[in-house]
């Protein structure tokens, strides 16, 4: 062995045993995670990947559309300023959610997700689910909670796995 491919080995030791190979779920959760660090709200970062059969379709997070202003430039988010509560007037932040923009994004490249899996760092709200039960995704695996009853009241009933995320 070269001393230079010794010297690398030192670099980059081999802890394949110390770091355990991620499962699926953690695999694309940690996606997500890295996704919601490009959102441009400044009250919360959201992040969102739709999978189908192991593979990404999309990914989404909560920033202002294409072209416009977001809250990060502008350094103000209306809802953060009228500390509206959580769930309440999603209509005063300039941006949309993560799931939104994961499934608006699919509609612009005429990507199929009907049967996904959405990936999210944060259970959906509202208009999310209405959304994604409508664009027949059929497995929504989240990591932390939000509170919104109806949404979960609509996604008991739209019969989509719901799997909290446990990492
Ligand atoms: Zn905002
Ligand atoms: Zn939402």
């Amino acid at each position: 062995m070269t001393e230079e491919l010794k010297a690398t080995q030192t670099l980059f030791p081999n802890d394949a045993a110390a770091q355990p190979r991620p499962s699926w779920d953690e695999y694309f959760m940690g996606l997500a995670e890295t996704v919601a660090k490009r959102s441009t709200c400044l009250r919360r970062q959201v992040g969102a990947v739709l999978v189908n059969d192991k593979h990404i379709l999309t990914t989404g997070y909560n920033g202002a559309p294409r072209g416009i202003q977001n809250c990060l430039e502008l350094g103000v988010c209306l809802r953060q300023e009228m500390k509206v509560p959580s769930s309440e007037r999603h209509e005063l932040c300039r941006g949309s959610h993560a799931e939104q923009n994961a499934i608006t994004q699919a509609a612009y490249h005429g990507v199929r997700i009907s049967g996904a899996t959405l990936y999210c760092t944060h259970m959906p709200c509202i208009i999310c689910t209405k959304m994604i039960i409508n664009a027949g995704i059929k497995r929504i695996v989240f990591k932390n909670f939000y509170p919104d009853d109806l949404a979960v009241q609509m996604l008991n009933e739209s019969k989509i796995e719901l799997v909290v995320f446990k990492g």
